[in-house]
């Protein structure tokens, strides 16, 4: 390397040095969730009430061009992940147009999508030909009756058949399974060996309490754990990156994870931040405090959205305030989960 290429390249770390998102305890942030609407076309029991509340009026809502906007901000200060979620996303009009346009000004960002998969089959092509990699699905029964019963909707023949579309055009694809007590805890050695059939990763999540679900109990990782081991042996994986997945691995290699709110500490190493459709900036799940940037991006005031985003980062809580003071009642169809 001659001097000048190397001089070159020492300018472009410092370049992004300068780019990164740390937060006030060290933390680098390159992850944004995108809440692109907190509608939802099911009402799954852990998450939703049957009956809920008031819509964000629509008017309220940031259009994917403000949204882009400020995703753009996120990505010139280092964002390197962007996952698009609710709600339920598909239910959003013109989101592989906002897909394209991300994809198109960030080509190498990692841009998943999680969903319910309902309005999949006929949407996977479009998303993944607008620059969509990945998917993470929903998918918390194999049963007709009991998907209906957690949903409180007929959607499993719906929700298969986009699984095997997002499949059958090469994205990428993980499975999310919320485990009830006495509702889908019989079917979660099924899961596992569907997903593993499909070669797709399972991830067990445990039922976070909130006040909007409506849910008895959940399992915890060791009940989930007492379950598989009923059928295979497997082995605790390390922890790898920012996941707040444990990662497990059957004698045959096969990887399973498990989110462990209730054991795990996510926040020495949280590089999340989430956006509401409506443009609340939120540094932390289980913490009230949020700014938004809905009226610095209308204006097109690309400074102050930037200032407001290292404004929350600042005030990010070093751990979250689950079951404290603080602690926010946000639901999580809000804030995409
Ligand atoms: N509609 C999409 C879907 O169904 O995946 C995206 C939104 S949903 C809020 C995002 C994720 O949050 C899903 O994986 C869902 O299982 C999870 N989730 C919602 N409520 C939860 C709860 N109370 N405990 C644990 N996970 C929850």
């Amino acid at each position: 390397m001659n001097k000048a290429s190397l001089y070159y390249s020492f300018e472009n770390i410092r370049e992004k040095e300068i780019r990164m998102l740390i937060d006030g305890f060290g933390r680098k942030h390159n992850y944004l969730r995108v809440s692109v609407t907190e509608r939802c076309n099911f009402r799954c029991q852990y998450c939703m009430p049957e009956k809920p509340f008031s819509w964000v009026p629509q008017e309220k809502l940031l259009s994917f061009e403000d949204m882009f906007e400020f995703i753009k901000v996120g990505i010139d200060e280092g964002i390197e992940k962007v996952r698009l979620t609710g709600g339920e996303p598909l239910l959003r009009k013109g989101l592989d147009t906002f897909i394209k346009m991300i994809s198109d000004y960030a080509p190498n960002l990692d841009l998943a999508l999680t969903t319910n998969a309902f309005l999949l089959e006929e949407s996977a092509q479009k998303l993944k030909s607008a620059g969509l990699k990945r998917v993470n699905i929903s998918l918390d029964s194999l049963k007709t009756e009991v998907a209906h019963k957690i949903a409180q909707k007929d959607v499993l023949g719906k929700v298969l058949r986009g699984i095997q579309k997002a499949d059958e055009v090469g994205l990428k694809i993980k499975i999310n399974c919320v485990p009830i007590k006495d509702v889908n805890d019989s079917e979660l050695i099924d899961i596992l060996e569907f997903c593993k059939g499909k070669g797709y990763e399972v991830r067990f999540i445990e039922y976070m309490e909130n006040s909007h679900g409506n849910v008895k109990a959940g399992l915890s990782s060791q009940d989930i754990q007492n379950i598989i081991r009923k059928k295979y042996n497997f082995v605790k994986g390390e922890r790898v990156g920012n996941s707040p997945s444990q990662n497990y691995f059957l004698d045959d290699g096969y990887k399973f994870g498990i989110i462990e709110p209730h054991l795990d500490d996510f926040c020495s190493d949280c590089n999340r931040l989430r956006i509401t459709a409506e443009g609340f900036l939120i540094p932390c799940l289980y913490f009230e405090d949020a700014l938004s940037i809905a009226d610095a991006i209308k204006k097109k005031d690309i400074q102050e959205a930037s200032n407001i985003l290292k404004k929350v980062l600042q005030n990010k809580p070093e751990k979250n305030k689950w079951g404290s003071e603080n602690n926010s009642d946000r639901a999580f169809y809000e804030t995409g989960g």
